[in-house]
């Protein structure tokens, strides 16, 4: 080999050289290029998984929110609902003073003279209503009181007691109240309980439920908003001994619910049992 293409030889060498150089650079460039799109690929896409999961999260947050809101509102509308005049708990656990008595505005039925609160007239009026329409004859006996009245039927009862059975006042009136509700405890003195007796048999006592009348009267009464408030086998509860004509307005929804579930007002309103019957006349 000559000098020249010794030469010749050696350039060819640095080109081929040189080529690679580039070809090795340009992979190394382009291989970076790949990797660098991949991860900005693979970061967008985590980002947009991020974003969406942060999304479907505030979405689960904001309907968390809502339902409890919701919630709320409907605990708020139950309490407020049991704080409605017409479900007023009276029992001689929750006794009212002359003071706190409500005072109400009352309506004179006709036929007797006898009062209730004039709220609960038109459903009162409906329910005799459909009682005469099933040939039925029930009749008011009791209804509103005023403190006054409450009073005398409470100390008559204690002074007759006095001279029937020779007990000193203190014991006659623990006697008297388990017949007579002591002043304040009453429903009669808010004007939504009203004593109904069969037209043919008036007696205060059991053999009113023989009556069709009374029969009547357990079966229909809650559509117009009345229960039976003292029932057989719920003494302990109300406080009250069983008496099947005591009727207590309450609301059509409240009256419903209480006969379908077989309550008594205390436990509808979630209220202490009352304990040791007594009388509610
Ligand atoms: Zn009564």
């Amino acid at each position: 080999m000559n000098q020249r293409s010794r030469r010749r030889h050696r350039r060819n060498i640095r080109r081929v050289r040189q080529r690679n150089r580039r070809l090795l650079l340009m992979a190394v460039l382009m291989c970076f290029i790949a990797w660098a799109g991949i991860t900005n690929i693979k970061k967008q896409k985590e980002a947009e998984e991020s974003k969406a999961a942060y999304a479907e999260q505030q979405k689960k947050e904001e309907a968390e929110k809502e339902s409890e809101k919701e919630e709320s509102k409907l605990v708020l509308a139950e309490e407020s609902e049991k704080d409605k005049w017409y479900l007023k708990l009276v029992n001689a656990k929750n006794p009212m003073t002359e003071a706190d008595v409500p005072e109400v505005e009352t309506e004179t039925l006709d036929s007797e003279g006898y009062q209730v609160d004039a709220r609960i007239m038109d459903d009162l009026e409906d329910m005799f209503a459909a009682a005469r329409e099933a040939g039925r004859s029930p009749m008011i006996c009791s209804a509103f009181r005023s403190w006054d009245t409450q009073v005398s039927l409470y100390q008559n009862k204690i002074s007759r007691v006095m001279s029937e059975d020779g007990l000193n006042e203190e014991d006659a009136a623990i006697k008297a109240a388990t017949v007579v509700a002591k002043p304040g405890t009453s429903e009669h003195q808010v004007g939504l309980a009203l004593d109904i007796v069969s037209s043919e048999y008036t007696n205060l006592d059991e053999g009113q439920m023989e009556t069709e009348d009374q029969k009547w009267l357990i079966e229909n009464s809650w559509k117009y908003g009345f229960i039976l408030r003292y029932p057989l086998d719920k003494s302990d509860i109300t406080g009250v001994i069983f008496e099947p004509w005591h009727y207590r307005y309450v609301g059509k929804k409240a009256a419903k619910e209480i006969t379908e579930q077989n309550l008594t007002l205390e436990e509808y309103l979630g209220a202490e049992p009352v304990g040791d019957p007594t009388g509610d006349l």
